[in-house]
């Protein structure tokens, strides 16, 4: 897998799948809005397509109940992909929010776990994002925002876009300074001491939710000038009250903690607020105290 054989499984299915080509073509044409607030710069973004995987339920007895679309057994006829690793499969998704927006499917219909072996949990995302420079290779965690918690996916895209990501590419390790998120960076040139550091982090998460399967997490992996950077989210919760109460159809996973605000539903872009953007990102994100014991007191990963 590299960047030319993600342009030429694009290139193959956008010919072949009308409805990759539609998704392309609407992420083209969708509407924005910049926001600067208190140093930090969100970029809003209008995309009617997300609209089914933003309201997904999420339960386990809906998810168990629906036929899952990342088995090779319900994927459209005329998806196909190309091969990454032992163990996934890389698809075009038909609904992106990136450019060259694809799915990286494991063979197996495991749960979403990031802490799982090398080769298919943090380890498999470094690789990827070395294997794709320019990208981000992206994790959601099962309870906050992967549609499909029950079969283990990372997603990648291009970087281009995602402010926050160009932020940290030279942030110190440790807690990125942010007025509303929780940002842990781990980075480093060694990939298996950036997954120690990391896995090191998740253990500290899962001693402070003991009840969980795994805590709460967004993680973002992406490569540059020989250097891995990793961003993890750690949440509070997944959906916002705003979006419980219908007043705003923002479902946060890694590429709006990232800012960029996915929003389905037409009138939401016109309708958003700095305030709006504050009071969500406070409220899924682990507060920046607790992030800060987690990180350690030195302020180091
Ligand atoms: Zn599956």
């Amino acid at each position: 897998m590299n960047p030319a054989a993600i342009d030429a499984l694009f290139e193959e299915q956008t010919a072949a799948w009308p409805d990759l080509a539609r998704g392309v073509e609407s992420l083209e044409r969708a509407r924005r809005r910049e926001f600067e607030i208190r140093g930090a710069r969100v970029v809003a973004v209008h995309i009617p397509h997300r609209v089914a995987s933003t309201t997904a339920p999420v339960d386990p007895g809906a998810i168990r109940r629906r036929p899952c679309f990342l088995c090779p057994e319900n994927r459209p006829d005329a998806q196909s992909g190309i091969g990454f690793g032992e163990h996934f499969i890389v698809l075009a998704n038909p609904f992106p929010i990136l450019e060259r927006h694809v799915t990286l499917v494991h063979s197996e219909h495991a749960p979403q776990r990031i802490t799982g072996p090398a080769s298919s949990g943090v380890g498999a995302m470094l690789q990827a994002a070395r294997a794709l420079p320019g990208y981000v290779v992206i994790y959601n965690g099962p309870r906050s925002g992967a549609s499909a918690p029950d079969h283990l996916h990372f997603q990648a895209g291009r970087a281009r876009g995602l402010p926050l990501v160009e932020a940290a590419r030279d942030a110190v390790v440790g807690l990125l300074p942010d007025p509303w998120r929780s940002v842990l960076v781990v980075g480093g040139d060694d990939p298996v001491g950036v997954e120690e550091k990391f896995r090191r982090l998740m253990s500290r998460l899962a001693a402070r939710f003991p009840d969980a399967d795994e805590p709460r997490v967004n993680v973002i992996a992406a490569f540059a000038d020989g250097r891995w950077t990793l961003l993890l989210f750690p949440r509070a919760r997944h959906r916002p009250a705003a979006f419980v109460e219908g007043r705003l159809t923002w479902s946060p996973g890694a590429i709006d903690m990232a800012g960029l605000v996915v929003l389905p539903v037409a009138g939401d872009l016109e309708k958003l607020t700095a305030d709006d953007i504050e009071s969500v990102y406070g409220e899924v994100s682990l507060p920046i105290d607790a992030a800060r014991k987690i990180v350690g007191q030195g302020g180091s990963a």
